[in-house]
Order: structure tokens, then C-alpha cells, then sequence
């Protein structure tokens, strides 16, 4: 799963830092962005996505390829 912030929705307000700080952040622009993590806990981030005042975090889920033994990863977006 990959978890994207648009920032041209985003407004800073933090929220999305304050309940899950391991995987947002707020920038030098004063904006959201995602850190990168191996382990993502899916109920805290529903639970930030339906918290964020201008719906700018969203999970992809499409064309994400789990299978370990292949090569695909490399051809996501
Ligand atoms: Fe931006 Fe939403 Fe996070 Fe607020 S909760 S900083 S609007 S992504």
C-alpha cells in the first residue's frame, strides 16, 4: 500500500502529524509529506485520512504488486 498527500489540498494544519507522526510530517513548506515506512498501522491511518479537514491523504492501492518474487515493484508509480 502507498499513501500519497496532496499538497495542493493540503493546508498545514498538522493534524495528520499530531496522530500519526511516524508517518507524517510536516515540511520546510509548511506542508504534509509522507515518511517512509515498512509498516503501516491501517486503523490509525483510516483514522488520519477521515481527520484531515481537506480529504488530502489518500491510500493507493491499485497496481501494487505484492508478490515477493518478482520485479514489478520497480514499476510502480
Ligand atoms: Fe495537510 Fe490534511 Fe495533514 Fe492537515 S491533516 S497537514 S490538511 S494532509
Amino acid at each position: 500500500m502507498k499513501v500519497v498527500v496532496n499538497r495542493d489540498n493540503c493546508i498545514g494544519c498538522g493534524a495528520c502529524e499530531a496522530l500519526y507522526p511516524e508517518l507524517f510530517q510536516i515540511d520546510d513548506e509548511g506542508l504534509s509529506t509522507v515518511v517512509e515506512n515498512e509498516s503501516i498501522d491501517d486503523a490509525k491511518l483510516t483514522e488520519v485520512i477521515e481527520g484531515c479537514p481537506t480529504s488530502a491523504i489518500a491510500k493507493e492501492d491499485k497496481g501494487t504488486c505484492e508478490c515477493p518474487n518478482c520485479d514489478c515493484k520497480k514499476e510502480e508509480e
